[in-house]
């Protein structure tokens, strides 16, 4: 990754990648206080085009807010960096990833005295999940480890630190033959995979877990949330526990990465027909629609590279 031709934004400046670098004593690389976001630019029917890249970067805000991070760059500036960075590599879909840290002028816990620092990197990359995923559905694994609890990290930042729990609960379903883990939170009810919010269908309603049980607030999740009003679909966000995904009649993940991928399996356990479910589909389906710019309600959740 590290060793290849383009650019990234580096506080201000567009850097080489491969000269893109931090310091061993960066303090956020010892203790883990720092904050990204992961967006997504898709090659739309009017071009290269960053999906909901305003509400990306408050996020990337609200979460160095929570950290008590003061970022040394405006919003605007941010929205403008991310662009920049797409352009600069003349990618016509992309992922993005902006990322904020603490630098390295001292090493105590108090981070206080040292530089904020931001970067906005940018590559191709397909569907996480798997190409086959996509159209067949995963198999997940509830995992052992459970969700952070809602006063021990800050589970509404997209905090560096968060992430040590993910990758425990992905690495443990992947060495047990799944795609991915669900992580259940500290009272037992399902909150959300290690990189995407959860979604089950039963008897015509779509659920989500409400926020509360320690999942992101995903951009993923809001943009179903706005399909299912359009579909006519009933949605309510609840308390869910895991017998409820055995029994449900689909299930899928949510994600910028993930995008809307659907779930066969639960521990061994077949959901509904045990590939991708009808309504499921139509919300994939609505979803690629609206980040490929073929649905003109939701141009404004487009910015034009
Ligand atoms: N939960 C976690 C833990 C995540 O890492 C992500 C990916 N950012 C999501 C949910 C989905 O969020 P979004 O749809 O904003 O990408």
């Amino acid at each position: 990754m590290a060793d290849r031709d383009g650019k990234i934004w580096m506080d201000g400046q567009m850097v080489d990648w491969r000269d893109a670098k931090i310091h061993v004593l960066t303090h956020t690389l010892h203790y883990g206080c720092g904050a990204f976001e992961g967006v997504r630019a898709y090659n739309t029917v009017n071009g290269t085009a960053i999906f909901r890249l305003q509400e990306h970067t408050d996020r990337l805000f609200n979460s160095a807010k929570i950290l008590r991070m003061q970022l040394p760059f405006t919003k605007d500036e941010v929205n403008q960096a991310q662009i920049d960075v797409v352009k600069a590599n003349k990618l016509e879909s992309c992922y993005l990833r902006p990322l904020t840290w603490i630098g390295s002028q001292k090493l105590g816990v108090s981070p206080k005295g040292n530089q904020i620092h931001l970067m906005v990197a940018a590559w191709a990359w397909g569907a996480y999940l798997g190409e086959e995923g996509m159209q067949r559905g995963i198999r997940v694994k509830t995992s052992s480890y459970t969700r952070h609890h809602v006063n021990i990290t800050m589970t509404q930042a997209k905090a560096v630190s968060n992430y040590s729990n993910s990758i425990l609960a992905n690495m443990e379903a992947l060495d047990d033959g799944y795609d991915e883990a669900l992580l259940l939170d500290s009272a037992g009810f399902v909150s959300e995979g290690a990189g995407e919010n959860i979604f089950v269908i039963k008897d015509g309603v779509v659920y989500t877990p409400d926020l509360s049980a320690g999942a992101l607030n995903g951009i993923t999740r809001n943009t179903v949330l706005h399909i299912c009003k359009d579909l006519g679909l009933d949605l309510v966000q609840k308390r869910i526990t895991r017998d409820e995904v055995y029994i449900a009649d689909e299930a899928f993940f949510t994600g910028t990465a993930a995008e809307v991928t659907p779930i066969r399996e639960l521990d061994r356990v077949q959901i509904g027909s045990g590939s991708r479910g009808p309504i499921t589909e139509k919300i994939q389906s609505a979803f690629f629609d609206i980040v490929n710019g073929r649905n003109p309600k939701y141009a404004h959740w487009l910015t034009k590279v």
